[in-house]
């Protein structure tokens, strides 16, 4: 199967000659073979990538690579080949006791927290939670930078940091190091900033090569769909979730997905430490329902999978019972202060700025990309790699998609203490809600794929 965006390569290129191991590589010719629609061998994946790791291909070379791989796609031997190069750019995870490992990963969207309850929740059903995650992404946030909101938290664990914390707590959400996924670290910070976050080829090269070098029982994934979602059509969403269920099979990881609706951020906040305090919220107890829904979805596909004696309703109910019980929030501040994070302390958040509904009707739909925008126009995203960002911004939405609002009243709040960021951010919202009259015909929150 060629995954890609079907484009055509540019006319009058020459067909491009790959030399075999026996001669040196050039990054110049692997990346127009790619250009020019090329099925890539194993051993050019392996250079580029391991050469990338190693500094000896510059971002330029491999910006080129990546928006080749972006406009021509990738077959699904050459997507393994890619993961499995990325996973040899660094270690694999060591077991470090008898419990299962599992993880979630989630493709990308607006205001999605779940990370930050699920894998204390996980923990305390006495599984191994083993979480490498990464910074936002294009217009989609990021769990480290959320977590990196908690003043003095830590997401640099070394392994041997990540091993202890794991035996004594049962999990860690740490981001990839020196010794981890160290190509998919610097690869995932070029795409942020060059337009080729929303490949197939690259998204699920970039989560499996984390996931399967976590040494993981089973994985749940949680495939975005919707216009706050880089993969925005319910066909994008599907042909991912078979990407990285194919991926994760192969290694031997029990991979399931769903696919969930990133047409409205999940819950009520977006942005940094906005998200830290609701994710809070959920786990004590209270917060918005489809933040603690879907978190118990997700857990509970994981443990179905991993134990098929237990039925789906009855995983359900012990992670509900998990949460209520409080164990996970107190799982979840042990978490945070063994990463060295101040729990206490209230998050600070950026001066509060009501956006009012211009017109009476329904709201009828958000443009995820225009938000995600907004944020990134407040300092809550990167325009250019490694740029700080400003965890207090954010929006905090008071109204659903076909709810009814009524002519100025409240329909969010933004937060920001820059004037002019946040009028820049104000500009941007107002082009991505619609409220008018109409039917507003939803997805559901989330849907199986494969079994
Ligand atoms: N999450 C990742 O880790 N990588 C991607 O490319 C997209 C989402």
């Amino acid at each position: 199967m060629r995954v890609g965006n079907g484009m055509l390569g540019f006319v009058g290129m020459s067909e491009s000659v790959v030399k075999e191991r026996s001669e040196p590589m050039i990054p110049a010719v692997v990346i127009a073979k790619k250009r020019d629609r090329g099925s890539l061998s194993s051993e050019e994946i392996d250079f580029m990538i391991s050469g990338y790791a190693k500094g000896e291909i510059p971002d330029y070379q491999m910006a080129a690579m990546a928006m080749a791989i972006y406009i021509q796609g990738m077959d699904s031997r050459e997507i393994a080949d890619l993961t499995d190069a990325m996973i040899r750019s660094g270690n694999r995870l060591k077991r470090v006791s008898d419990r299962p490992r599992v993880d979630k990963h989630s493709t990308g969207g607006l205001g999605d927290k779940t990370s930050l309850i699920l894998a204390p929740l996980l923990a305390c059903c006495d599984l191994d939670v083993p979480m490498i995650s990464g910074r936002g992404l294009g217009i989609t946030g990021g769990t480290l930078d959320k977590l990196e909101a908690i003043p003095g938290f830590r997401c640099n664990l070394t392994e041997e940091e990540s091993e202890h914390q794991l035996r004594r707590l049962g999990c860690f959400i740490t981001g990839t190091t020196e010794g981890l996924v160290p190509a998919d670290k610097k690869l995932y910070a070029l795409r942020d900033v060059t337009g080729t976050v929303p490949s197939i080829a690259l998204i699920t090269s970039s989560i499996m090569s984390k996931k399967i070098a976590e040494t993981l029982d089973a994985l749940v994934l949680d495939v975005k769909c919707g216009s706050g979602a880089f993969l925005g059509t319910d066909e994008q969403a599907e042909a991912l979730a078979a990407s990285l269920i194919s991926n994760g099979e192969r290694a031997g990881v029990k991979t399931v997905a769903l696919i969930t609706d990133m047409d409205q951020p999940l819950g009520e906040m977006v942005g940094n430490a906005l998200e830290v305090k609701e994710s809070i919220d959920v786990l004590e107890g209270r917060g918005p329902k489809p933040v603690r829904d879907l978190t118990i979805e997700l857990g509970a596909r994981l443990v179905h999978t991993l134990d098929r004696t237990l039925s789906l309703g009855d995983a359900r109910l012990r992670l509900s019972q998990v949460l209520d019980s409080g164990q996970a929030r107190e799982r979840f501040e042990a978490m945070v202060s063994s990463q060295g994070g101040e729990i206490g302390k209230p998050l600070r958040v950026g001066k509060n700025r009501p956006f009012l509904s211009p017109s009476h009707g329904k709201l009828l739909s958000i443009d995820g990309q225009k938000m995600g925008q907004a944020v990134i126009a407040m300092g809550g995203g990167r325009k250019i790699a490694g740029e700080a960002i400003d965890p207090s911004v954010g929006m905090r939405l008071r109204k659903r998609l076909g709810e009814e609002v009524g002519e100025g009243e409240e329909l969010l709040q933004l937060h920001c203490d820059d004037d002019t960021k946040a009028e820049q951010a104000m500009a941007l919202v107002s082009e991505a809600i619609r409220v008018g009259e109409g039917e507003w015909d939803g997805r559901a929150l989330w849907r199986t794929y494969g079994s």
